[in-house]
């Protein structure tokens, strides 16, 4: 048998037409394309944070069910007492986990531009995907959602509230709305939540059909790979029992409740970070070839002039700075590039790059 053979008969029609989630090799860039925080720990915090792991028993499995780690999260978060939560290895664990449990055939509903996990796991499981245009100042079409929630009942609708790669918080009355219409269930993904005031979570008690997404990624910690979701917990229940034993290591765990005890660091971090994003959204606003659109997040979407934006990515690249080009997603990115906020000396770097590559 060939391999192409081969491959026809032990995998699906529907993951062989997909293309694998690509990572930009960053090594020797100013790296401003992951939505990374760019700050580390200072020296004193992580000698701390090694001792907690000398006592880490790497020959035992981990807490199944991470109660330390899921209580520390709760109250970080404010979630309320009666919502239940469940961790991911990173949120992206969260979408498959919530994708699995549905039944066959359903259908996954997300906004385009959006986050592309969602359609790309959708994708993978052989579920119908179907994405909701956004307006051209990347509002809710509310009318047009509603209608299509309405027509095709989806099991799930995922809202990324600030939405990436936009950067902007969906209009909050629209998103009540399209929980109060939905049969299925709506997850709101806070994913930078670090970066906003608004949040869905005051209206967890309010909604069955509602959960909440986060993950500490943005926060600073993404190298840890955790994500959790809350919600009703009878709905929370059921959805754990698709997630695999043991999906938290260990040295997780342990870094996760140290990192957590230290809440000052990272309002400390975000602080700097929103204030960064500020100036950033500034000095971009003055440079006449780009239109940046404003962020709740941080990053900047920004776009350049018709079919300009792969030669400025590359101009960039070339200077030493890595971003985003999403101009080859096309639709409404196309001309569009995202700048994650960086240190206020990267940031620099990238606007002097940035004014080279459009000069
Ligand atoms: N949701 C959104 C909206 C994101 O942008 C990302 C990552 N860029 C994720 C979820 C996944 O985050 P993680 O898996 O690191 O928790």
């Amino acid at each position: 048998m060939t391999e192409q053979d081969l491959i026809a008969t032990v995998i699906r029609p529907e993951i062989r037409a997909l293309s694998a989630y690509k990572v930009a090799d960053a090594s020797g860039y100013i790296k401003l394309d992951a939505m990374e925080n760019p700050y580390t720990w200072p020296a004193e915090i992580k000698a701390e944070w090694l001792k907690t792991l000398y006592d880490a028993e790497l020959n035992r499995y981990p807490d199944p069910e991470a109660k330390t780690l899921c209580r520390i999260l709760k109250e970080y978060n404010q979630i309320p007492e009666q919502s239940k939560i469940i961790l991911g290895n990173g949120s992206d664990e969260i979408i498959q986990l919530l994708l699995l449990a549905l039944p066959a055939n359903a259908t996954v509903m997300a906004p385009e531009p959006s986050f592309v996990m969602y359609k790309q796991v959708a994708l993978c499981l052989g579920l119908n995907y179907q994405g909701l245009p956004l307006q051209d100042n990347f509002e809710l079409d509310l009318a047009a959602t509603l209608s299509a929630i309405k027509s095709q009942q989806p099991e799930i609708i995922f809202l990324a509230y600030p939405n990436n790669p936009t950067g902007n918080l969906f209009d909050s009355d629209a998103i009540e709305k399209i929980i109060q219409l939905s049969n299925g269930l709506v997850i709101i993904d806070e994913a930078y939540a670090p970066f906003t005031d608004f949040s869905f979570i005051p209206q967890l008690t309010h909604y069955n059909n509602l959960l909440v997404m986060r993950t500490v990624s943005k926060l600073g910690l993404a190298g840890l790979r955790l994500g959790f979701i809350a919600g009703e917990q009878n709905i929370i229940n059921q959805l754990n029992k698709a997630r695999l034993p043991y999906n938290i290591n260990i040295l997780t765990q342990c870094s996760a409740e140290f990192a957590l005890s230290h809440p000052d660091i990272f309002s400390e971090q975000t602080k700097i970070i929103c204030h960064e994003r500020a100036r950033m959204f500034l000095q971009l606003s003055t440079i006449k070839a780009i239109t940046p659109c404003p962020s709740a997040a941080n990053f900047i979407l920004f776009r350049t002039a018709e079919d300009k934006a792969t030669k400025v990515f590359s101009a960039l690249k070339e200077q030493g700075v890595l971003i985003k080009n999403l101009s080859p997603q096309q639709g409404l990115l196309t001309d569009c590039l995202r700048v994650t906020i960086g240190k206020p000396e990267e940031n620099n770097a990238f606007i002097k790059a940035l004014k080279c590559a459009v000069a």
